[in-house]
């Protein structure tokens, strides 16, 4: 079986004759962001891409089913073998790696990529200072950990989770600089809270665009809340525009108190700028009602009088 301390060794060996054009199928394990953008890129360069993960879909920790399985439809018609619902158990071969092995399958590969997460790197101090159940250190609003003068920001701290309404982890570089920018007016004298985020992201490939913030119907679920979501797909502009594509959205809210917890949006159409708007909405505690009569300009260049905005909030129970 694979011994990675022999394979590295014989890799040194072998290294002049290793080319990264030499190796012909690739194993991306994980479908999450880092994992589909890896897929795409390594396809576009020629190569037969196995993309694996345990969850029965792609991005499943951002999107629900319903917009994850577009996205699986685009990585398959583009050529990317999709082997989700798979558990990898070993990654086999003698000098170098050959195949991997699932619980369900076998994959001959001549190279694997691990794109399976991480752990923050906060063992520094540890001793001391507060952390998280995940070992991040444990901040407060101000970014400060429990040390009056020790702050910590991005990747290796925690964050005010708006969507959830307490600490969480969601490492992204939009969190990170903002962070530091609370953490420096606090350690220069100043005073300044997060305002909290709600791990606004989006992704894009071959075109096909997905953008969401907050909470998934599933993962809402998953945090004990009674939620439901309001949905709806039209065209981004009036029909008689002659660029057009159609724009899938979901938000998702609150049945108790109505308060919108989340949102995703998809289209080939740029519509990302529109998520902002859900951002702001979850940290503001808006409710779903609130954006049945929103002022929402009208140009048949960017949008419909009635847009899917507008239209899905209408439509919410
Ligand atoms: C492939 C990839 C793609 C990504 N794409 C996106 C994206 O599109 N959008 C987005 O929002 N986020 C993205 N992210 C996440 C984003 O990169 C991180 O959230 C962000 O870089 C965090 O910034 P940071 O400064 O906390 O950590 P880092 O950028 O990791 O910087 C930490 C630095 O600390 C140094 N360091 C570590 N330990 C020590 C020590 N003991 N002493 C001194 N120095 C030390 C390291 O060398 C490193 O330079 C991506 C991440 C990856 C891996």
């Amino acid at each position: 079986m694979y011994s990675w301390s022999n394979a590295i060794k014989t890799r040194k060996r072998s290294s002049k004759n290793f080319t990264p054009t030499a190796f012909k199928k690739v194993a991306v394990i994980g479908a999450g962001y880092i994992g589909v953008e890896l897929a795409e890129a390594f396809k576009r360069n020629g190569k037969e891409v196995v993309l694996i993960d345990c969850a029965p879909t792609c991005l499943s920790g951002y999107y629900d089913r319903d917009f994850t399985d577009h996205m699986s439809d685009v990585l398959e018609k583009n050529g990317v073998q999709l082997a989700f619902g798979e558990r990898v158990t070993k990654i086999a071969g003698k000098s170098r790696v050959e195949k991997i092995i699932t619980d369900k399958k076998e994959y001959a590969v001549d190279m694997a990529v691990l794109a399976v997460g991480f752990q923050p790197n906060a063992k520094l101090g540890e001793e001391h200072l507060e952390r998280f159940r995940n070992g991040a250190y444990r901040v407060n609003r101000q970014q400060r950990t429990n040390l009056p003068d020790v702050y910590a920001i991005g990747d290796c701290a925690t964050v005010f989770d708006n969507a959830i309404g307490e600490v969480n982890y969601i490492a992204l570089a939009s969190n990170a600089v903002r962070s530091g920018i609370v953490a420096a007016v606090n350690a220069c004298g100043g005073h300044m809270e997060t305002e909290g985020v709600q791990g606004s992201n989006g992704i894009s490939i071959w075109g096909y665009n997905m953008v969401s913030t907050g909470l998934t119907l599933e993962k809402a679920r998953r945090y004990g809340m009674d939620v439901c979501s309001a949905d709806f797909e039209d065209y981004q502009k009036p029909q008689f525009m002659k660029h057009n594509e159609s724009v899938k959205i979901r938000i998702v809210y609150r049945r108790d108190n109505r308060v919108i917890v989340g949102a995703q949006m998809a289209s080939r159409y740029d519509m990302s700028m529109g998520i902002h708007l859900f951002s702001l909405a979850i940290q503001e505690r808006v409710t779903i009602d609130r954006l049945k009569l929103l002022d929402l300009f009208f140009l048949p260049h960017f949008n419909q009088p009635y847009n899917y905005i507008t239209m899905a909030a209408l439509g919410a129970e």
